[in-house]
């Protein structure tokens, strides 16, 4: 393809991708099968969804599959009794899954650590009674602030197994916005690495942690700590525990406990549209059984797969996609520690390389970072282990699209981009390996889920035209609530009455296949990481010498999005380098490096509107010299 072609391509996208013959004749659903469980799920979507639910273990049946007698609170599977522990991990230990790898996982100094089922299923157990022993039960929230280890893997499960309610913070948070969380999930423990490895340097973890237990709530009753550094931390008498310690006295057997399908199974916070970070609730029952289907469909997972998704596990990405996805379809998961570019820009492809990744699942600010360097890292690794490559969190561009398409799956792998979210849990719309394909475009929603593009009014837009996505109906793992927030949960449903509200731009095209253009409200999208301006607006504002400060997303090459701060100064200060490196690290401090400062602009005042709202939608089209979206958001 030449560049004008590209260039064409970049611009008007219309390519169409089959899929190779080769492909469709070894995948699990031919496109006809695809067709009949389109068809089955459209007539009768309670039934196709019971049939899924029917593939897992329960302690107790259902009593129905959906009740909406108290919609938008549903309840998937009322009656139902189950554990999704249970058939993440125990369930497979009677079968010849039992011996066979769970978790492969590579630490960035290059160490390995290798569960099978078995010796997975173990260590939850010793960890189970651990927590058990340091009075966590059911219902009890553990928070658990660590980088991809195993035993950030082995907490969430033990925390499934007992029953208690697993809240993961991503590792780079600053120990504020950990405060913060601890106190709004009321943690009784928390459950804490020493440090991590990344980009070649030690993270001290337990001090973050230690800074935000001091002045948190006082609820965190015991702190356990994972030893992987092995650097100095300071250990509280009484509260703080050693892992090892704690975990080698243990059984390792441990009863599981049997919940509701509707008891929760975590929180996860994300920023939503009131840009205060809400903890989405998940449940067992509705979020297994929409996991397993759509995990199992979209990946075409069989039994020879390695399969790595490389998200953190702190974000829902990592939830359903690196840990409860592949253990419920009894796949090999793959987990790593560090940074992409660790030492060398190839550590992704040497990994997939080492371990013969099958199915490799990633964001498109990732696979950027990496299409920077071109072709040759890639080309000096032996990739012909991959057979699917998918992208979630972000739009996948075109050119992002084609290069992974290209240059790491040598145009054999189908390339599926998934659109979903924490609120969503499982999968929502994405093609299926043996769809027609088109770059940039999500395709449509998978068997079982109704979505689609409405005006403001819940109308229907023109084929072609740009819209709000939206979910017509529930789907089992569909969040359960918004922790401590009715309303909160309630407004999802309230905007468009009756039908989820995504919160995404997005068009739907004359084949009816959708393209998620981004976010509608003042979320960010950086690096595929949800930001509330307002988030990053306040830590502006606790700073002294900030009066007035409107934050904006702009568009970036790498990170999708990136932020620019405009900054009012109080009257008594002066622009100076050194002001504006203050309010840098400041930033830092209050949110961590998560919330990507791309500049500071200092500002004599900012565009307001007549009552006094600040006109954000301006100083972005000045900025970009033209408007962003086909929607305008009215600031
Ligand atoms: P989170 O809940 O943090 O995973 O963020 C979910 C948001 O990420 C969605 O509302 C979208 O804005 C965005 N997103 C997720 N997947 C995709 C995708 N495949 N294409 C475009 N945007 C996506």
């Amino acid at each position: 393809m030449d560049k004008r072609e590209t260039l064409d391509n970049l611009l008007r996208e219309e390519r169409v991708i089959r899929p190779l013959p080769q492909f469709v004749a070894e995948a699990n659903l031919k496109p006809g099968q695809v067709q009949a469980l389109r068809e089955r799920a459209e007539s009768d979507p309670l039934g196709y969804w019971e049939e899924a639910a029917e593939e897992l273990e329960w302690f107790r049946r259902w009593d129905a599959v959906l009740d909406e007698s108290q919609a938008p609170f549903y309840k998937w599977f009322p009656g139902a009794r189950c554990n999704i522990a249970h058939n993440a991990l125990d369930r497979h230990i009677e079968t010849p899954n039992k011996n066979k790898l769970a978790l492969i996982w590579e630490g960035e100094p290059g160490d390995t650590r290798k569960f099978t089922y078995f010796e997975l299923h173990r260590e939850v157990n010793r960890f189970a009674n651990a927590l058990r022993s340091l009075g966590v039960r059911k219902g009890d929230c553990v928070a658990v602030f660590m980088p991809p280890l195993p035993e950030t893997v082995v907490a969430m499960l033990a925390c499934a197994k007992i029953g208690a309610v697993h809240s993961l913070v991503f590792s780079g948070y600053s120990a504020k916005a950990l405060r913060q969380r601890l106190n709004g999930c009321k943690a009784k423990a928390l459950v804490a690495a020493d440090g991590y490895y990344r980009n070649g340097k030690v993270h001290r973890l337990k001090e973050v942690a230690d800074q935000a237990l001091d002045g948190a709530n006082g609820d965190v009753e015991s702190v356990v700590v994972v030893r992987r550094t092995g650097g100095d931390v300071t250990m509280r008498e009484g509260r703080d525990f050693w892992y090892e310690e704690l975990v080698r006295r243990e059984r390792k057997e441990a009863s599981v406990e049997v919940v509701d399908a509707g008891d929760p199974l975590f929180y996860l916070y994300t920023s939503g549209a009131s840009s205060r970070p809400q903890a989405v609730v998940h449940s067992h029952g509705g979020y297994m059984v929409g996991v397993q289907r759509t995990f199992s469909q979209v990946f075409d997972v069989k039994a020879t797969d390695i399969f790595w998704c490389t998200s953190d596990p702190g974000w829902i990405m990592g939830h359903t996609a690196a840990i409860y996805g592949p253990l419920l379809a009894g796949t090999t998961t793959v987990l790593y520690e560090g940074h992409p570019n660790y030492p060398q820009p190839d550590r992704l492809w040497s990994i997939i390389e080492r371990y013969g990744v099958s199915i490799f699942y990633s964001t498109p600010t990732t696979i950027r970072t990496l299409m920077r360097f071109g072709g040759q890292y890639p080309r000096q690794r032996d990739l012909t282990s991959l057979r699917l490559l998918g992208s979630a969190g972000e739009p996948l561009d075109p050119e992002t699209w084609t290069w992974l398409h290209r240059q790491i799956g040598d145009e054999n792998c189908p390339v599926l981009d998934t659109w979903w979210q924490t609120e969503t849990g499982m999968f929502m719309v994405s093609p299926l390996p043996v769809s027609v394909v088109k770059p940039g475009s999500v395709a449509r929603a998978l068997p079982g889920v109704q979505a689609d593009v409405v005006d403001l009014d819940g109308g229907p837009v023109e084929r072609g035209e740009g819209g709000f996505l939206i979910i017509r109906k529930p789907w089992p793992a569909m969040m359960t609530g918004i922790l401590d927030d009715e309303d909160g949960y309630r407004a999802c449903f309230r905007r468009v009455p009756g039908v989820y509200f995504a919160g995404d731009l997005a068009r739907l095209d004359e084949d009816g296949y959708i393209w998620v253009k981004g976010r509608s409200d003042e979320v960010l999208l950086i690096a595929g990481h949800r930001i509330g301006t307002a988030d990053i607006e306040e830590a502006f504002i606790s700073h002294r010498a900030v009066a007035e400060v409107a934050v904006v997303g702009l568009p970036d090459r790498i990170k999708g999005v990136t932020a620019k701060a405009f900054v009012v100064l109080t009257p008594d200060e002066d622009p100076s380098d050194e002001l504006l490196r203050d309010l840098e690290r400041h930033v830092r401090e209050e949110l961590g490096p998560i919330a990507a400062i791309r500049s500071i602009e200092f500002r004599e005042s900012l565009p307001k509107t007549r009552s006094g709202k600040i006109l954000r939608r301006s100083l972005r089209d000045e900025e970009l010299d033209s408007p962003l979206d086909p929607i305008r958001d009215d600031s």
